[in-house]
């Protein structure tokens, strides 16, 4: 039997809401809401969560969040959907990945507490309300401002279900490991709700291509999970999972200040001692080249292109002979064509000025 889904209010099977859940108040006393879309399935099946925008400034979900909400027909869906458009309203309307009070980050605030900080508090509203009552949960996120990532998922594979919602959701690159405290993957699935994180692009922008391979990404996970039987099951061509906290990925950091040039591309597979980018000095006297300490795909890279020693150049994944061959084969093909063009483009950025 399809249930009767029950925040403050109640969506029955069948029907779809549209609402804005108070989560806080703004220093004038106005409620501060977030938007959410509940689609109650005629059928029975799981509650499957969506959240975006946890981190107020990344917004490729928030685009995907839109589409799911419009496309399902509550009459054809089997279970619940429910949609948090916006996580972070404050840092989402300052266009900041905290929120903006005290810079806290909601996105290790969870499960929160009803009388602690701001972000706890806003954290324990939506994890109560609505997390703590999905079976799944699929949480979008971007790379950091002046960064860029590669698509991929980070996920506890350790977990048979976050395992299987993973490889279902169909990224090729998957990092594993439960993820920090008081993020919102790791208390979810600890607490029962299996959740994955997709990290795609970057923040401040929408990325078409990007969307619409989330968007199929969304679609074979509802496939495998009975959410939608008509839809079919997507899984990777190639998959590569890295455990999260082992030498087989790594960043490499700056050594000197500079400006910093990519060297690498146009695809993101590195061979082992192959420049990656250079640091130069501002009278050009020195360059020192940075090169791949192993073979690797880049799922990680620096935009802002100035460093001073420490900061973060790139995010390199090694991997095997096999997937080596086969992302090769998929160069081959056409896959990669456009991923990176002129300076710093990643696949599905084609359509952006300069
Ligand atoms: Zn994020």
């Amino acid at each position: 039997m399809a249930e009767t889904f029950r925040y403050e209010g109640e969506v029955r099977p069948g029907e779809t809401r549209h609402v804005r859940h108070e989560v806080g108040e703004t220093y004038l006393g106005d409620p501060i809401e977030i938007p959410v879309t509940i689609v109650d399935g005629a059928r029975d099946g799981p509650t499957v969560g969506l959240t975006a925008a946890v981190h107020g400034d990344e917004l490729n979900g928030v685009k995907v969040l839109q589409e799911v909400a419009d496309r399902y027909d509550p009459a054809d869906v089997h279970g619940t959907l429910v949609c948090l458009h916006v996580v972070n309203v404050p840092g989402y309307i300052a266009q900041t990945r905290d929120i903006p009070i005290y810079d806290q980050d909601l996105n290790r605030a969870f499960p929160g507490k009803p009388r602690s900080n701001t972000a706890e508090r806003m954290a324990n509203n939506i994890y109560e309300t609505f997390v703590s009552q999905c079976d799944l949960l699929l949480d979008f996120h971007t790379s950091t401002r002046n960064r860029t990532t590669m698509y991929h998922v980070r996920a506890d594979t350790s977990d048979a279900t976050v395992d299987r919602l993973a490889r279902a959701f169909g990224a090729n690159v998957v990092i594993a490991g439960p993820g920090d405290v008081g993020s919102l993957r790791r208390t979810a699935t600890a607490d029962g709700t299996p959740t994955i994180t997709i990290e795609m692009g970057k923040a401040h922008r929408f990325q078409p291509t990007l969307i619409e391979r989330a968007l199929e990404g969304v679609s074979s996970v509802f496939a495998e999970f009975g959410v939608d039987p008509t839809a079919t099951v997507t899984w990777p061509g190639w998959l590569r999972s890295v455990p999260a906290d082992q030498g087989d990925k790594t960043w490499l950091r700056a050594d000197t200040g500079g400006l910093v040039e990519m060297q690498w591309g146009p695809y993101p597979l590195v061979e082992e001692g192959a420049p990656i980018c250079t640091i130069s000095d501002h009278f050009k006297r020195e360059e020192r080249t940075v090169t791949a300490p192993f073979t690797g795909i880049l799922v990680g890279v620096l935009e802002n292109p100035v460093a001073q020693p420490g900061h973060p150049l790139c995010h390199l994944v090694r991997i095997d002979e096999t997937t080596h061959d086969e992302i090769v084969a998929e160069i081959d093909r056409g896959e990669f064509d456009g991923y990176r063009q002129r300076g710093l483009r990643w696949r599905g950025e084609k359509a952006e000025l300069d």
